[in-house]
């Protein structure tokens, strides 16, 4: 089934995975048997990316087809995408470092040959590891690779090829459909032992022959007894406010590529536009069709909430926002929290014509991320009462 950049898609998928959401996933998730071969993953991370589908609904259908026994595993894999977004937005100087490296790893390209060839030919697929190039070609062709190859990989590049781990988080930004500042910076950071200091992730050739099904047998070519990277821990984290309300009057609504399903209960909507940035997320832009999906579906998203208003979507440019919304009449406009990632800065700049920009997060987010201060297991004992505050499971169940 090919991916399609719409809701309707995103629903489909949900709907045919969930009856897999439980101890079928957990059983079969870890293992890759290659492109058109998966059927213990859920495919869905890029519409979740864009909200076409939100975790809430993801977690909805999981736990009432299964309920939490059964779907721990599935549940839990969500809210890691959850604790990443969290634990960013807690630490948003931990993004404005990371851009500043890729923009000195930039430079470094084009002054340093060595690190430019080196860098070449694992971004081609041309390292003469078999795994590893097929996953790099994957990457590029796709714009999909499955959790287990994406850890492969990136361990490989940093620990075997021993290339900056910017650097490979940068071609994952630029190739994939699902990029996401957060869940890539710090699973790249897990990976290399920066993130829970001291624990990296060293991927093993017994184990990818294993997970791979036998497709790939790197024996004796992988480094498998590497150090750690050594840098600083991530900072503590800041305090997280609960954000502006949505106002009662008349809004224009603004939708974005972190957002592409947000409907402001309670407002008075006069109007739907939206605007997306793909070029934005690396240093080497974003691939045609990663860039491509995250346009598409934010038009879909803002076709379907302008289905409830009286117009239809408006693609906007930044220096047209502000004369749109004046002319639909709007007292303010209102756009979907932006939360760390490329996308807040560029909505910052946008113009507003002396209006001012509401942008309230979801009760979801507000709820979930001040929980991710400390590492992932702490984190996963609140899921239950997370869980249960959501409505989404009954009250005594656990873990
Ligand atoms: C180095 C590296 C980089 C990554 N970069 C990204 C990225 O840019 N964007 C992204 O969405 N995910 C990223 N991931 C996390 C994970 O690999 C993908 O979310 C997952 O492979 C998507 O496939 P799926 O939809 O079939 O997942 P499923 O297994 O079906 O899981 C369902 C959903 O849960 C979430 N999820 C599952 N596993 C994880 C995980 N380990 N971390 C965070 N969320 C998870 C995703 O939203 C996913 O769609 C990265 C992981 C690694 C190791």
């Amino acid at each position: 089934m090919s991916l399609e950049p719409t809701r309707a898609d995103g629903l489909a998928r949900l709907a045919a995975f969930a009856p897999l959401m439980g101890r079928a996933y957990a059983q079969g998730r870890n293992g890759d048997p290659g492109p058109g071969r998966r059927r213990y993953v859920s495919e869905l991370s890029a519409h979740i990316r864009h909200r076409l589908v939100t975790e809430e609904e993801v977690l909805r259908i999981a736990l009432a087809q299964h309920g939490l026994p059964a779907a721990e595993t599935f549940v839990q894999e969500v809210f890691w995408r959850v604790y990443w977004k969290g634990f960013l937005e807690l630490r948003p100087a931990m993004w404005a470092e990371y851009r500043a490296r890729a923009r000195a790893l930039q430079a470094e390209l084009s002054a340093q040959a060595g690190l430019r060839r080196a860098f070449e030919a694992a971004a081609a697929g041309a390292t003469g590891i078999a795994c590893f190039d097929a996953w790099a070609r994957e990457l590029a062709e796709t714009g999909y690779l499955h959790n287990h190859a994406r850890m492969w990989f990136a361990s490989i590049w940093i620990f075997t090829l021993r290339l900056p781990w910017v650097l490979g988080a940068e071609l994952f930004l630029h190739h994939l459909k699902d990029a996401d500042p957060a869940s890539n910076t710090l699973s790249w950071r897990w990976v290399g032992g920066i993130q829970t200091p001291g624990k990296h992730y060293l991927a093993r050739a017994e184990n990818i022959a294993r997970y791979s099904f036998g497709r790939f047998d790197p024996r004796g070519q992988l480094i498998e007894d590497a150090a750690p990277l050594a840098e600083p821990p991530p900072p503590p984290p800041g305090a997280l406010s609960d954000g502006p309300a949505i106002p009662r009057g008349r809004v224009a609504l603004l939708l974005h590529e972190e957002d592409a399903t947000f409907w402001p209960e309670g407002a008075e909507v006069v109007g739907v536009g939206f605007l997306c940035w793909p070029q934005q997320r690396s240093i080497f832009g974003a691939a045609a069709a990663a860039a491509a999906f995250t346009e598409a579906a934010v038009a879909d998203g803002a076709r379907l909430l302008a289905a409830r208003t009286a117009r239809g979507a408006e693609r906007l440019t930044p220096d047209k926002v502000g004369a749109w919304a004046r002319g639909l009449g709007a007292e303010a406009i209102l756009t979907p929290h932006a939360p760390v990632g490329w996308v807040r800065p560029m909505l910052e700049g946008v113009e507003r014509a002396g209006l001012p920009l509401v942008a309230p997060r979801r009760a979801f987010d507000t709820l979930c991320w001040p929980l991710a201060r400390r590492g992932f297991f702490a984190f996963r004992r609140h899921i239950p009462e997370l869980l249960r505050a959501l409505g989404l499971a009954e009250e005594g169940g656990g873990w």
